[in-house]
């Protein structure tokens, strides 16, 4: 689970400070997968970026399975990132690596007792790409790059999955396929997802949708429940 309070990041700009999130409080289930929805510069990608330990906010509280996020050292803070899955728009793969070699890297620095290659090939399997594992990333399409760094962010088997425009640099029909691979994949791991998009048809894949302006959240509306039996054991005091 996720729970910000009360979580405020100002950038300077020139000689101005920019808003970016304003007085932000957000409580995320595990397992939900929450689409953050706004205009440009509303603060979606640093919402994320809070979420995930890659910057700090000015004051307020994050708290991300537990750990008190915006506290950790700058150690601490990698250690952590390490438990998280990031997707991002550009991809962000290494080009003069093999697709196989970009979703070992994350397991290169943590000890694991399974054999990485085998892991790596499991993943590539699980987003189709289980027949091009030995090609140059750079060599691939923008889906099939798109694949791999979805590889790559589970290879690691991370709780929590931060995606930030995932489909922005693809073309709509290859935009749906990667969009169904994430939403199949986050409901067989069962992680928590918190993913940022300009598009609605995106955001209703969700079960939640969290709209920023300015940086403040002004909406937030469930559209389905990942959970019912939880729900209805909470609502009913059953079980
Ligand atoms: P987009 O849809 O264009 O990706 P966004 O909703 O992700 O936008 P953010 O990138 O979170 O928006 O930016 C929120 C605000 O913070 C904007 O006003 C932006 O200019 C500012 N900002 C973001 N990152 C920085 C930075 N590193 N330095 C200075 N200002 C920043
Ligand atoms: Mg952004």
């Amino acid at each position: 689970p996720i729970s910000l309070h009360n979580v405020t990041r100002h950038y300077r700009q020139g000689g101005t400070e920019v808003p970016a999130l304003v007085d932000v409080t957000l409580d995320v289930r595990a397992g939900e997968s929450v689409a953050v929805v706004g205009p440009s510069g509303s603060g979606k990608s640093t919402l994320l970026h809070v979420i995930g330990a890659m910057d700090r906010p000015d004051t307020g509280t994050v708290v991300v399975g537990g750990t008190r996020v915006e506290q950790l050292s700058r150690r601490a803070a990698a250690a952590f990132r390490r438990g998280v899955g990031f997707v991002f728009q550009h991809y962000h793969l290494l080009p003069q690596l093999s697709a196989l070699d970009n979703v070992v890297v994350p397991l290169m620095p943590i000890h694991v007792t399974f054999d990485r290659h085998e892991r790596a090939h499991e993943l590539l399997d699980a987003v189709g790409l289980g027949a091009k594992h030995a090609a140059w990333v750079g060599d691939l399409s923008g889906g099939e790059q798109q694949r791999v760094a979805i590889a790559r962010a589970l290879v690691a088997r991370p709780r929590l999955l931060l995606a930030d425009e995932p489909t922005g640099a693809l073309d709509s029909r290859t935009g749906d396929e990667v969009l169904d691979l994430l939403a199949q994949i986050q409901a067989d791991y069962g992680m928590t997802m918190v993913l940022a998009t300009h598009e609605a048809a995106v955001a209703a894949q969700c079960s939640r949708v969290v709209s920023l302006r300015d940086g403040a959240v002004v909406a937030d509306h469930a559209l389905w429940d990942p959970q019912p039996e939880e729900t209805l054991r909470r609502a009913t005091g059953l079980g």
